[in-house]
């Protein structure tokens, strides 16, 4: 009997033990796996938002940044993969470094659920303690490309000192609207921590008085200007103007992982700095891709996401401006005053805690591509 009691004893631990074996492996994968089950890059070109807007008599398509994604993936069939891994570095970065907030919505009142900061009426911060991402000067040095074919199209650098002023103040919680933030959304707002210094202007006289969407004002040999050591410098291109389909593009930015010679943002010059149509946020929406921002909607209806958690789901992109609530979708209200929303310049004030997570793992994760642009976390 005591043979019996101790064979059994023995086979119970042995049970016990195998068991630990392999639940310590299982909570290890779970722990480190990254789920990558929604990432899409391909996106439909009508139903990702080229949205065509009126400015006085001339209407524009706010950004073509996905059309033009669209373009690359298709010349170049690594750049998918690239992207994948880009990806999945930024998840991992943010997971690793426990700047993933809870599943908190604001727009819907509900809060976050994810951590200590989750509270009601969505001003709680979703678990994630406030935190510094950039050390040092933390600032962007811009190249513009001033590519022209009349006088007036050659803008004076005082335009280009009112852009890096708007950048100045939407990347450092300081937009002249920001007031006009939602209580609802006030817990979440970020304070990015870049600056950006003007630091070189290329002027070219062109012949042509418009251009493609299609990265040629990049290249000296098809009469632009070529990329100035983009691992270091943001490169902006000023083009005279870009006609689509019965309007004119805005501007557009390539994501990180496409080839550098073609890296950086393209604008309207009518969209830079302080003019009729413009107080500069265009440029900020576009450095907002730059930094691997999505749009605020996801590119498709109620199911696509921006992979940023405290952005309330939306359903399509907003224009023009509103008072808060105004638009719901997905249950929620929409963020519509959001700098990656399709909103009037005038409108936009903010980016969240959550988009300033990705912002930081452009910079910051592991391979990252922008990492030598001399930007670190503390
Ligand atoms: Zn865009």
């Amino acid at each position: 009997m005591k043979k019996l009691l101790l064979g059994f004893l023995v086979m119970v631990l042995l049970v016990l033990s195998c068991d630990k074996d392999i639940q310590n492996p299982n909570q290890e994968l779970t722990q480190d796996s990254i789920d990558m089950s929604d990432f899409y890059v391909y996106t439909d070109t009508k139903t990702n938002g080229t949205a065509k807007v009126a400015h006085g008599e001339q209407s524009f398509f706010n950004c073509f940044t996905m059309e033009n994604l669209n373009r690359l993936l298709n010349e170049n069939p690594d750049l998918e993969k690239k992207m994948y891994d880009i990806e999945y570095n930024t998840r991992k970065f943010i997971s690793e470094n426990n700047l993933k907030p809870g599943k908190g919505n604001g727009g819907n009142g509900s809060g976050g659920n994810g951590g200590s900061g989750g509270g009601s009426g969505g001003s709680g911060t979703d678990g994630i303690t406030p935190y510094t991402v950039f050390s040092g000067t933390n600032t962007i040095p811009v190249i513009f490309h001033i590519i022209y074919s009349s006088s007036s199209e050659n803008i004076l650098d005082s335009q280009l000192n009112d852009q890096i002023e708007a950048l100045q103040e939407d990347f450092n919680a300081n937009n002249p609207n920001n007031q006009n933030i939602p209580l609802d959304f006030q817990g979440i707002e970020a304070n990015i921590g870049v600056n950006f210094k003007l630091a070189g202007v290329v002027r070219v006289q062109s012949k042509k008085r418009s251009w493609r969407p299609d990265d040629s004002m990049k290249f000296t040999s098809s009469g632009g200007s070529d990329v100035i050591d983009p691992e270091h410098y943001l490169n902006i291109w000023v083009v005279n103007s870009m006609p689509y389909m019965g309007g004119y593009i805005l501007g557009y930015a390539q994501f990180p992982g496409g080839s550098w010679s073609t890296d950086g943002i393209v604008l309207d010059h009518r969209f830079v700095g302080i003019t009729q149509y413009s107080t500069g946020r265009t440029a900020t929406h576009e450095i907002g891709h730059w930094m691997d921002l999505r749009h605020i909607w996801g590119d498709g209806p109620c199911g696509y996401d921006d992979y940023v958690v405290d952005t309330p789901e939306a359903d399509s992109y907003n224009t023009g401006c509103y008072t808060y609530p105004g638009p719901t979708s997905c249950n929620s209200h929409d963020m519509f005053m959001n700098f990656m929303d399709y909103t009037d310049d005038t409108c936009m004030n903010l980016f969240t805690i959550g988009q300033k997570a990705r912002m930081a793992a452009t910079f910051n994760a592991e391979n990252s591509f922008r990492k030598n642009m001399g930007i670190t976390i503390n």
